[in-house]
């Protein structure tokens, strides 16, 4: 994913907070009735692709969490 930072972009643009700390994407379509909570798996890896691509060296806090870091 990192070598498509466009396509982070639009992952980080599109895999919102809907306002009640779920992921607005994640939530639609059915996984089973469970709401995704957010940040989901892909925003965290959109986070860290774009990061990467910025040569940022570091990443986002809720990931590092996830992370054990
Ligand atoms: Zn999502």
């Amino acid at each position: 994913m990192a070598r498509e930072p466009g396509m982070a972009t639009r992952l980080l643009a599109a895999h919102v907070d809907d306002g009640a700390g779920r992921c607005r994407v994640c939530s639609i379509g059915g996984q089973a009735g469970r709401a995704a909570a957010w940040p989901c798996l892909i925003r965290l890896y959109a986070d860290q692709a774009q990061a990467t691509v910025r040569g940022v060296d570091r990443i986002a806090p809720t990931a590092a969490h996830l992370l054990g870091g």
